[in-house]
């Protein structure tokens, strides 16, 4: 028998058709390559003969709108081709926008601002993915928003973020994540501070905002958002709120039928809201997958992907380090001092003692030169990770992707640990 490694399995895709796999034992690498015709890869297209490698946690389609041949080499968990999919409706969606975009130049407008919301596990990402990629395969260079908290593909988790999209995303890798706008929230999911997270959306919709205005190209292609899957409850008013802070234009809603009901029911007349339904390819992912995902991109961060990064290692003195969460407990409105709200105190800016319990902790670098500063609505430059307290000499040591920085750094703690195995 043909040892596992080197299968290879061979694909003729009709037309509107998709191959899906998904590569799920560790150690494993699954080679693409497109040997004839033409095929993308949410949005980005296949060049012909190159080889594309996947490891464990992919989880892919290859598309095509014209027919092709695909090779697949090395061992996939699934492996099938789907003759039914979203993407025609998905294309229409895009047409429209364009067509949006189109009028913007031509008025020098603002572009279509779009929202994709749904529940976990709809595609929502990837939906973001497509349509960017196919507007940027037009010569357009919108924004990406990501406000998914806890799976998000802006920086790291418990951020929110914004990217100017200027090429496709990588078939592998995704987005390019160079010069990234991205602010600290410091935990996995907006349920834990609604008031922050809210004031942070607000902010990032301050900014993209003003980077339309400054960028003729990128104000002429809009805004795509990305959400998180929290669509219940306060959930949904976290959407209802994304939709007002960024003025959206339209709201696509995937798969939720009720979902797509309230939206219509409350939004005003200019947005449009539209129901899409769910590519059968989405694979549902469960919690220890979410959390695996989260220390994936964490890693990558400090790692990288394909080509490595060598991040550095210091010690940091504990009476040297500015350390600040965000939030206080919300105290009775009694003890409140005068003039202040009991939520101001979840948007405060809190001092943090060092000791042992920042272990594991990953800490964002404020741009903010002071604490005086309006820290929490400043955005960060980036992240260490907190991999050693050493009590007795009142130090602790972060991995960190730059060398050690100006000791004067405001330093941001967040929920969200990372166990550094390397
Ligand atoms: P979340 O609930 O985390 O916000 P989501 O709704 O954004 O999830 P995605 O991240 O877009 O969902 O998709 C979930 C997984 O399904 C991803 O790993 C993605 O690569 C995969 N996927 C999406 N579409 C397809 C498809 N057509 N065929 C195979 N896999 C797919």
């Amino acid at each position: 028998m043909a040892d596992e490694k080197s299968v290879v399995q061979e694909f003729k895709l009709d037309p509107d058709c998709e191959l899906r796999f998904e590569v799920e034992s560790k150690n494993e690498k699954v080679t693409l390559e497109l040997k004839n015709g033409l095929a993308e890869v949410f949005g980005t297209e296949l060049v012909k003969g190159k080889k594309y490698e996947f490891t464990a946690g992919a989880k892919v389609a290859v598309f095509t709108w014209q027919g092709c041949t695909i090779e697949l080499v090395g061992k996939t968990d699934v492996s099938y081709v789907a003759k039914e999919t979203p993407m025609g409706l998905y294309l229409n969606c895009h047409a429209a926008m364009e067509r949006m975009r189109e009028m913007a130049e031509k008025d020098d407008t603002r572009g279509p601002i779009t929202m994709i919301v749904g529940p976990c596990d709809v595609g929502k990402s990837t939906l973001c993915r497509i349509l960017l990629n196919y507007a940027v395969r037009m010569g357009r260079r919108p924004i990406f928003v990501d406000l998914d908290v806890g799976q998000g593909h802006i920086a790291i988790p418990g951020t929110v973020g914004a990217l100017l999209v200027e090429r496709p995303s990588n078939i592998v890798e995704g987005f390019s994540q160079q010069a990234p706008l991205v602010f600290h929230f410091g935990h996995k999911t907006p349920q834990t501070n609604v008031t922050l997270y809210n004031l942070l959306v607000t902010r990032l919709a301050e900014v993209c905002s003003d980077r339309l205005q400054a960028n003729k190209k990128a104000k002429a292609s809009g805004i795509v958002i990305n959400t998180c899957g929290w669509v219940k409850g306060d959930g949904y008013k976290l959407l209802t709120h994304a939709a007002q802070a960024f003025e959206v234009d339209a709201i696509l809603v995937l798969d939720q039928e009720r979902l797509y009901n309230e939206l219509v029911r409350d939004m005003p007349d200019f947005v449009k809201v539209v129901f899409l339904p769910k590519s059968g390819g989405v694979v549902e992912r469960s919690q220890a997958q979410r959390s695996e995902a989260r220390d994936q991109g964490v890693r990558e961060y400090f790692y990288g992907s394909r080509t490595p990064l060598y991040p550095h290692s210091f010690e940091v003195k504990w009476n040297e380090a500015r350390l600040y969460k965000i939030g206080a407990p919300v105290l009775p409105a009694s003890c409140m001092p005068l003039g202040m709200k009991a939520e101001d105190n979840l948007t405060k800016l809190v001092a943090v003692t060092p000791g042992p319990s920042l272990l594991h902790h990953l800490l964002s670098v404020s741009f903010a030169d002071s604490p005086e500063d309006d820290v929490v609505q400043t955005n960060v430059a980036g992240f260490v990770c907190v991999t050693n307290v050493d009590v007795e000499r009142q130090t602790f040591t972060v991995l960190s992707p730059q060398p050690r920085p100006l000791p004067n750094t405001v330093l941001l703690l967040s929920d969200i640990q990372f166990m550094d195995s390397h």
